[in-house]
């Protein structure tokens, strides 16, 4: 009864507000953004349906979501930490009422197929659940003292205020990994979405302000990254940037978060690699391989875009993915039957079809297949492209940068020591796989791989919540995302002596 009612508040408050774009939402408000006047379009990937349209919000449109970010703050820390969690509770049961409605939405304006934007509105639920749970624990340590009488312990203070700027790949999944645990340690914020996927921004921001989360403590604030991402840096009243996105917007953030002290993480690019040993399950490593090139049509910071292949099983391997790829069935992602929805927009699918130009006549790598934009039929008005395969060296630019789209390179090796300096050898170091059944070479991979994330017989993408997430090398500036990790970004942790000797002590002192 009670999620019914719920359901019919949501649903017609989502109603409105789809007849009623453009809107941020600001101190608790839906509001117009100012009077710049620009505005951008929302289109479906698949049919160039237009979806709706959304302001270029203006720096007065950011001022006033800081403003109200900073005072929300100030109650906001003090309401305690389980509560702040219940409220994550009632984030996620809204979340599940709507999961199959908030998919629709996602897979029409980015493009992947339904049982992935399902997931994704999962993965929001998930970790709803998951913090929910934490703000139980939410733990300090308690430790003793050199000195007699004196006690000592840590707790975990909120940052202030957060700016988070947000891609498209996986639109609820992503904000919700940087909303719902700065929720829980008690910092209010300012969501900045990529501006492909604004209509999931908005669903996951109305699902907070059904939950019970105060006025002020999350604003969404539509607009380019170039005006609005870049002015979120500016603030001194913003006290953390947490981004994911390209390494390159990463590292120019970076650079400007170094030079004002801002505490900064980012989670950017990928060049995932998974080695197929010759003593594997092929079938298995197969299926892998498959789902870690081509689920989400390759854009994913985990996408598989390199395998390694061991020179015995290497023919049997590539003409039986060759094969399976063939016959993957691509289209409109709201079509149960579909595999592989579009690329999420024009200038995504020119880069990756740059990027296979430059593989066939720069690398001179050798295409197996794929390689063309689809045109005809019902791809005319989308941005497809088929799974592309080619075979390569290590050194090939398409072997060593981000495509970020359905292609992989096979690359032949001769042995575990060849393959794993081959994975080794990037400048990315996000998620990497072996597919093997020797326990040695398990636990070598486990040691040696320069990940952040290793599977073991299973592909290079698949994320759990409750685990850290992020990478190493230029994947990342050494943060972790999800589990309990998280929470060591948007927290600072405070270290307290108590001293009831009566009397002055002196630590530090060589007494
Ligand atoms: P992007 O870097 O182009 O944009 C990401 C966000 O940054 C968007 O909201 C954009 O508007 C904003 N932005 C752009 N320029 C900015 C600037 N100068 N200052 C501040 N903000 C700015 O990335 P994208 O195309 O949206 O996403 C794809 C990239 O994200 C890939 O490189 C992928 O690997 C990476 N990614 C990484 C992870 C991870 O967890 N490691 C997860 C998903 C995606």
């Amino acid at each position: 009864m009670k999620k019914k009612k719920i359901k019919k508040r949501m649903s017609k408050k989502l109603e409105s507000k789809n007849l009623g774009r453009p809107y941020n939402f600001i101190n608790g408000q839906w509001k117009k953004a100012g009077l710049g006047g620009n505005q951008f379009e929302n289109r479906n990937p698949a049919t160039g349906e237009l979806l709706g349209i959304y302001p270029q919000s203006t720096a007065k449109d950011l001022e006033e979501a800081v403003e109200a970010a900073q005072k929300a703050f100030k109650s906001w820390r003090k309401v305690p930490v389980a509560k702040r969690g219940e409220i994550l509770l009632r984030a996620m049961r809204v979340l599940q009422e709507h999961k199959e409605e908030f998919a629709q939405t996602m897979t029409r304006e980015m493009g992947k197929i339904l049982s992935e934007t399902c997931g994704d509105v999962q993965e929001a639920i998930d970790t709803a659940f998951y913090y929910a749970g934490e703000g139980r624990r939410f733990f300090g340590q308690t430790t003793t003292s050199e000195l007699p009488d004196k006690f000592a312990m840590t707790l975990r203070m909120p940052v202030g205020v957060c700016g988070l700027i947000t891609p498209w790949n996986f639109p609820m999944a992503i904000p919700s990994w940087k909303i719902f645990p700065s929720l829980l340690c008690g910092n209010s914020m300012i969501l900045k979405p990529a501006s492909y996927t604004p209509d999931s921004a908005r669903n996951l921001v109305m699902v907070l302000q059904e939950a019970g989360v105060p006025p002020g403590v999350v604003n969404l604030v539509y607009g380019s990254g170039n005006v609005i991402g870049r002015a979120l840096l500016e603030y001194p009243e913003i006290s953390l940037i947490s981004f994911t996105g390209s390494s390159s917007v990463g590292s120019n953030i970076a650079e400007i978060c170094g030079k004002k002290m801002k505490k900064c993480s980012l989670e950017l690019g990928g060049k995932n690699a998974q080695i197929v040993m010759e003593d594997a399950d092929l079938d298995l490593a197969l299926e892998g391989a498959l789902w870690g090139a081509f689920g989400t049509s390759g854009q994913r910071c985990t996408a598989t875009s390199r395998l390694i292949v061991h020179e015995k099983i290497f023919k049997q391997f590539r003409d039986k993915l060759v094969d399976q790829a063939r016959s993957l069935r691509i289209g409109n992602g709201l079509n149960p039957l579909v595999q592989m929805g579009p690329l999420v927009s024009q200038a995504q699918l020119e880069t990756v079809h740059q990027y296979v130009k430059i593989g066939k006549m720069k690398d001179h790598a050798k295409l197996l297949i794929g390689g063309e934009i689809l045109k005809e039929g019902e791809y005319e008005r989308g941005f497809f492209y088929p799974p592309t395969i080619f075979v390569g060296t290590p050194e090939m630019r398409i072997a060593q940068e981000e495509i970020f789209g359905p292609v992989v390179v096979l690359i032949p090796v001769k042995s575990f020591e060849e393959a794993m300096s081959i994975v080794n050898n990037s400048r990315y170091g996000l998620s990497g796989s072996i597919y093997t059944r020797d326990v040695n070479r398990v636990m070598r991979a486990i040691q040696e791989m320069e990940t952040g994330i290793t599977y073991i017989n299973a592909p290079t993408i698949g994320a759990e919540v409750h685990l850290p997430f992020g990478g190493v090398k230029q994947t990342g500036n050494g943060h972790r995302e999800a589990g309990v990790t998280v929470l060591d970004i948007f927290s600072e942790w405070k270290t307290v002596y108590i001293d009831y000797s009566g009397k002055l002590q002196k630590a530090q002192i060589d007494a």
